[in-house]
């Protein structure tokens, strides 16, 4: 009797296409750990053999037919529509990044939203801080955090400044993350262009990723929150980090397990909320 889709199929089709447009979005990011020298038109490096395949999936995945279809149908969706709707799709993302199933309880609806945020407010010193200043900054936070340790990094001994700047943030036994800062265009100051998260023996390159799946889906993680703050200061992600010394006994603030029961993931994501931080899993 039904001659046309039902809004349930529709639904369905369109649930889809978010899945796969959103599992995309999230996927880019990660791109940007990738260095530049994979794109010019030398010999690939056997080391960067990995970041090579990284990218290359990326652009398989990009060409194919579920992307190209959720693509198409959202560009047509934008044409039909005459409400010069210009969404944000980062804070669209943020607010509802998995659609509730059927049967699930109440979904998570950004509770106390006006509290809440990805990072806490910096506390007194709002001086932005200047690639000159960065060795004493670093030397005092050192003196003033004991359940971290911070350090400059460089490739070699001698390796000169260039243009990138890399901290190296270890919590023994739990994490060791680097953060490679860039300067700001506006006034000069230190901002977080890529955070890469390790476990706190492996000896890898800030351009590379980890062995293990949580920390490489911390790393996502951090680049989802760098990628929503691009201009995010070294004070605040230093916070944020310092936020992970339980990420391995924290419990989701949402389903009060440790592990997450897919994948069986410590929850990655904090939240600042009501002056303190909250872990949640990915999906929760
Ligand atoms: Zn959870």
């Amino acid at each position: 009797m039904q001659t046309e889709e039902s809004p349930h199929t529709s639904l369905t089709a369109l649930q889809a296409h978010l899945h796969v447009l959103s599992d995309l979005y999230y996927r880019i990011p990660a791109l940007r750990h990738i260095p530049p020298v994979l794109l010019k038109p030398s010999p690939i490096s056997p080391t960067l053999r990995e970041e090579f395949h990284k990218l290359r999936d990326v652009g398989d995945i990009i060409r194919s037919h579920p992307i190209q279809e959720a693509l198409r149908v959202a560009r047509d969706s934008l044409n039909l529509d005459s409400s010069q709707l210009n969404s944000n799709p980062r804070r669209e993302n943020r607010k509802r990044r998995r659609l509730p199933s059927p049967d699930s309880p109440q979904p998570y609806v950004g509770i106390q939203r006006r509290s809440t945020s990805l990072f806490p407010p910096l506390e007194d010193d709002h001086d932005p801080l200047t690639k000159e200043a960065l060795a004493e900054y670093v030397c005092q936070w050192n003196q003033d955090h004991k359940i971290a340790k911070t350090h400059l990094w460089r490739r070699t001994r001698d390796q000169e400044d260039g243009q990138l700047t890399t901290l190296r943030f270890i919590i023994p036994d739990v994490l060791m993350v680097y953060v490679t800062l860039a300067l700001s265009t506006a006034n000069a100051a230190l901002v977080v262009e890529t955070v890469t998260a390790f476990a706190p023996r492996e000896k890898k390159f800030p351009h590379s990723q980890s062995d293990y799946i949580v920390y490489q889906t911390l790393s996502q993680q951090l680049a989802r929150m760098v990628q929503s703050y691009p201009s995010v200061s070294v004070q605040s992600m230093l916070g944020v980090l310092c936020a992970y010394k339980g990420l391995f006994v924290d419990r989701c603030t949402v389903c009060e397990r440790v592990l997450s029961t897919e994948g069986h993931i410590p929850p990655v994501v904090r939240i600042w909320r009501e002056g303190q931080w909250w872990a949640r899993h990915v999906g929760c």
